[in-house]
């Protein structure tokens, strides 16, 4: 492991200065909260920062179900969020992604605002033992395109990288159109989570929006009348302490065997949280069962492109939307 300092701030303002002396991701300084997963990077060599800042205790971790809104404070853990009792009846989308998550002992200490920006489980990205890989490395190559790719994304991929986004909680957010408070050393600012995280492009090493020094201070999701009416189906290869081969989020409004408003995200399949706008918009009006849903749900294929051992995601996600979508219209 790279020798590092432990820098304890007394306040955010404090941590946030700290932050601002470098830049963005594999900055020479670095923040931890949780550190369920900064930790495996740093024993793994994958981050070598010089300095992290811990956030431990200086992140707001209260949870808010207001009339308006949903306010959940960044340093919340994963398990308080998911136990939260409002969380859990009026917005069980959340609860259902958070609790197909990880383990309880993880989800007991990772936090809201890191579980956001964990980074993604591409092998080749974590075992340094592995040369090319342009998110560790930029410029080095990628070596999951035309490699071990079973795990990897068929949507917003690029010629540089194709690592699929790891968080099934950020699946589920970005369905219900949630935004994120973000404080930084020059201001507060609020970005739409669906705008938070980069297509790869070229510089897939920058994966979010987040200027130096930036923290998620808060995610706010509006109040709809329609967030019970939900459901996250996750396709994995084991039963538990798994991340999702492919995942669906959705959300109806549904009068009669009719769906009159449709949201829909995926995970697993996108190298960010995935909104299917041609899906939603097709299942406007559509009727509520599996042979008017299924062709609807190939609208989702739109710009995919499968990598050899991971085409079999296309036709799969297809089919997590329509389970989705169906167990989510059972739903009263
Ligand atoms: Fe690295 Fe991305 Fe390629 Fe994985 S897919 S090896 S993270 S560049």
């Amino acid at each position: 492991m790279h020798p590092f300092t432990l820098e304890r701030p007394r306040d955010l303002s404090a941590a946030i200065a700290l932050g601002a002396r470098t830049g963005r991701n594999d900055a020479a300084t670095e923040y931890i909260a949780g550190g369920t997963d900064m930790v495996q990077l740093l024993q793994e060599n994958v981050r070598r920062p010089d300095h992290l800042v811990a956030l431990a205790g200086l992140l707001d971790h209260d949870i808010d179900a207001g009339s308006e809104r949903l306010r959940i404070g960044a340093g919340s853990t994963m398990a308080e969020v998911a136990a939260h009792p409002q969380v859990a009846s009026e917005y069980p989308l959340i609860a259902d992604a958070l609790l197909n998550s990880a383990s309880p002992q993880v989800r007991n200490q990772a936090t809201i605002g890191g579980n956001l920006l964990q980074r993604t489980r591409c092998p080749y990205f974590r075992d340094v033992g592995y040369a090319q890989c342009n998110k560790r490395a930029p410029g080095s190559g990628c070596a999951a395109i035309g490699g071990e790719n079973r795990w990897h994304a068929v949507l917003g991929t690029s010629n540089a990288c194709i690592a699929a986004h790891a968080s099934d909680l950020a699946v589920a957010l970005v369905a219900l159109d949630a935004t994120l408070e973000i404080r930084g050393p020059a201001r507060q600012r609020t970005v739409a989570l669906a705008e938070f995280h980069r297509l790869p492009g070229s510089t897939p090493h920058i994966e979010t929006v987040l200027d130096a020094g930036e923290v998620i201070a808060a995610v706010e999701v509006p109040r709809s009348a329609t967030a019970r009416q939900s459901s996250y189906v996750k396709v994995r290869d084991r039963a538990s302490f798994e991340f999702a081969v492919v995942s669906a989020a959705a959300i109806l409004q549904v009068d009669g065997d009719r769906i009159r408003q449709a949201r829909i995200a995926l995970g697993g399949v996108g190298t960010k949280p995935w909104r299917v706008p041609a899906v939603e918009a097709a299942l406007s009006g559509a009727r509520l069962d599996a042979s008017a849903i299924r062709p609807v749900a190939a609208l989702a294929r739109q710009g995919s492109r499968g990598y050899g051992r991971n085409d079999f995601k296309i036709e799969l996600m297809q089919r997590a939307i329509v389970r989705a979508v169906e167990t989510a219209g059972a739903r009263t």
